[in-house]
């Protein structure tokens, strides 16, 4: 077959090398170059955890994507998971009814308690922490590593072509025809549509409508040199047990500390800059100064927004048909980054019309929504 995927971040790549490693002919198409710095993808690090607190299939899920992501190392030969853990902040009930769900979908994670916590981690104020589930088989995802080693891998496999620079403007998924912004038709047997946060912009007016699009702001840190020991030794902590939602990403192989909350996600109308307005640099700074011993804004280096969509009904994911064998990934949910390997390979069994691997996540399971003309 030969498949069309649009869009250059990771779900476009993983699925394009889904399609590669299955034989077929396929051309992956970006607007910008590939990888695109403006990307939701594109970024230093990506958390990924298995615990999903009251969701076993989830949680069987994420561990399934990690065991895929050290596949994918494998057949990139390139490094990007930095194993570090993950640590999430819960009440004492709450994180050993976590401990226990890990262990039974396969993963290995222990409870801390809050005296554990204050020893372990004396540079995190988790003051009002009463307990904590520390996985293993979790950590940090390289992000920008990721699409470097999946560019690099599709670039030697025969009957694979990346453009770049070229916006597609309009897909025909009955004939399976892509058009481009200079006017050239892209004819495939299968369309795959992963064009993150400007799929309102290409979808048909029906499914625009239904996703909502959200902007985070993000502060990139650098560490006290005296604290680096203890900060290498930090796992990801996506949930800093706060009310507004605190997380951070540790400074791993050479990277920033990453800090932002919850609180500083916002629904917005347009997609425009990736500059963070002053505003919600100070929330950000000042949210963190109560958990961060020390913590002012000598220690930010710089600031960033970045997108995604929700199917405005869920708050989640949206698979959608666009006809023929042309589906989309409407929106990522927030969160798609560390399933990306199970998402590709659902996306590229639609398009190549094998029976869709069950992923255990329902938003992807489910039948697309059907967006025919
Ligand atoms: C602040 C923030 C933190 C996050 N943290 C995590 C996390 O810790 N863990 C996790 O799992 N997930 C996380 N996510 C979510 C994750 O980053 C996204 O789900 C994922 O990166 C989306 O990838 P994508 O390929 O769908 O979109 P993108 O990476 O945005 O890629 C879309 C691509 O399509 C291209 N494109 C757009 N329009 C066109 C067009 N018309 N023609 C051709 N090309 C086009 C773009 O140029 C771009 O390259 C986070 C998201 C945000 C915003």
């Amino acid at each position: 077959m030969r498949v069309t995927v649009v869009g250059g971040g990771v779900i476009a790549l993983l699925t394009a090398v889904e399609c590669a490693l299955d034989g077929h002919r396929v051309t992956v198409v970006d607007q910008g170059p590939i990888p695109y710095s403006r990307a939701t993808s594109f970024d230093q690090h990506r958390i990924i955890r298995a615990l999903h607190p009251d969701d076993p299939p989830a949680t069987r899920a994420a561990l399934r994507a990690h065991r895929r992501w050290l596949e994918l190392e494998e057949l990139f030969a390139t490094r990007f998971y930095e194993r570090v853990g993950a640590l999430t902040v819960l009440p004492p009930a709450a994180a050993d009814a976590g401990t226990v769900l890990l262990a039974d979908a396969g993963g290995r994670a222990r409870t801390l308690t809050a005296g554990a916590l204050a020893d372990r981690y004396p540079h995190l104020s988790l003051g009002g922490a009463a307990g904590a589930v520390l996985e293993d088989d979790a950590g940090v995802l390289l992000a920008e590593r990721v699409l470097s080693a999946c560019v690099g891998w599709l670039k030697w496999q025969p009957g694979v072509g990346l453009l770049e620079h070229r916006p597609a403007v309009a897909v025909d998924g009955e004939s399976g025809r892509v058009t481009l912004a200079d006017g050239q038709v892209l004819d495939g047997d299968g369309v795959v549509v992963a064009v993150g946060p400007w799929a309102r912009r290409l979808l048909p007016e029906r499914v625009a409508k239904s996703l909502a699009l959200y902007r985070q702001s993000l502060l990139y840190c650098r560490v006290p040199r005296g604290a680096a020991e203890a900060w290498a030794a930090t796992p990801a902590v996506p949930a800093l047990g706060t009310r507004r939602g605190a997380w951070l990403i540790p400074p791993v192989a050479g990277t920033a500390l990453k800090l932002s909350s919850a609180a500083v996600c916002r629904q917005v109308d347009d997609l425009t800059d990736n500059a963070t307005p002053e505003r919600w640099q100070q929330e950000l700074t000042a949210e963190f100064a109560d958990l961060l011993p020390g913590f002012g804004p000598a220690w930010v280096l710089g600031t960033k927004d970045c997108y995604y969509l929700s199917h405005a009904e869920t708050g989640g994911p949206l698979v959608v048909s666009l006809g023929g064998s042309a589906h989309a990934y409407a929106a990522c949910g927030g969160s798609s980054f560390k399933f990306a390997p199970l998402i590709a390979r659902t996306l590229a069994d639609r398009v190549l019309g094998r029976v869709p691997d069950r992923t255990g996540l329902a938003a992807l399971d489910a039948d697309p929504l059907d967006a025919r003309p």
